[in-house]
């Protein structure tokens, strides 16, 4: 099982729209899709309509609490996508893995009993940097870093980027590597990007090489009304929208086979 964590340190990154994309693109290919909510904020519950009525959630999961079986809910029987889900509770994630002192391998070593269950595993982060991140990039066998093609998402990127760093480089408690940077949210107007979409991408590129920054999602209401529907966008008909899309899955396809 192939455990790719997004992560961005700041609110509205894409972290949650990428889960979502991604994990249902992922389902689509036929491979059997594990999606892990562990924002509090539980915003992936709520768009993939998990059919989540109460407990138990990744924190009864965390806690071992609970038989495997039941904190994994299928989002829709006939396709391969699952859920972990969470809900506002989650936040006493933090409080348990700070005082377990081992945060940046619990979740790797909850995650474990589903290696031959599950062929990919998504997981949607935070915006903190807390506990519940650390045990996030501690479980990554890679990292997609959305970021918001403004200055806020550059310095978005920054943090990810030292969070990762210091886990993989300096306390080794992270193997993960960087699968790539999605920029979000890219502004366009016709065939001209806007001045800070161009600039915030090109300071990305330089952050951590040209050959990390993926194809961007571009600024687009279409996106939110996908969310709203349930849809992915080629389902609506903008298929060239999810181009990101295609690529990551590419990538991760070369990656598990
Ligand atoms: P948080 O850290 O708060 O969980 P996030 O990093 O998960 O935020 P998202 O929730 O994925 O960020 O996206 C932020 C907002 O951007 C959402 O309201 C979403 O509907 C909207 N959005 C998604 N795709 C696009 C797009 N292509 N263009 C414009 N807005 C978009
Ligand atoms: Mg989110």
């Amino acid at each position: 099982m192939l455990i790719l964590a997004i992560v961005s340190l700041s609110g509205g990154q894409g972290k949650t729209t990428c889960a979502l994309f991604l994990g249902k693109r992922l389902a689509k290919e036929g491979w059997p899709t594990l999606v892990v909510d562990a924002d509090p904020q539980h915003n992936l519950t709520t768009y993939l309509e998990a059919k989540v009525d109460q407990q138990p959630t990744l924190l009864e999961f965390l806690k071992k609490a609970v038989e495997l079986s039941e904190a994994i809910y299928p989002v829709d029987a006939k396709d391969n996508l699952y859920i972990i889900p969470s809900d506002d509770a989650l936040d006493a994630a933090n409080e348990y893995l700070a005082s377990s002192g081992a945060a940046a391998i619990l979740l790797k070593r909850r995650l474990e009993v589903l290696k031959d269950t599950f062929k990919v595993c998504i997981i949607d982060a935070p915006p903190q940097r807390s506990q519940i991140c650390l045990s996030i990039v501690g479980a990554a066998d890679y990292l997609l870093i959305p970021a918001e093609a403004t200055v806020k998402g550059y310095g978005s990127l920054v943090r990810s980027i030292d969070l990762w760093k210091s886990m993989r480089d300096e306390l080794k408690v992270s193997e993960a590597e960087l699968l790539g940077v999605l920029p979000f949210r890219d502004r366009w107007i016709g065939l001209t990007q806007s001045k800070e979409s161009q600039l915030s991408v090109t300071a990305m590129g330089e952050e951590v090489g040209q050959k990390f920054i993926l194809p961007s999602i571009r600024e687009s209401e279409r996106y939110k009304q996908a969310i709203n529907q349930g849809k992915l966008l080629s389902e609506m008909g903008f298929g060239d929208l999810e181009y990101p899309f295609d690529v990551l899955v590419d990538l991760i396809k070369a990656l598990i086979n």
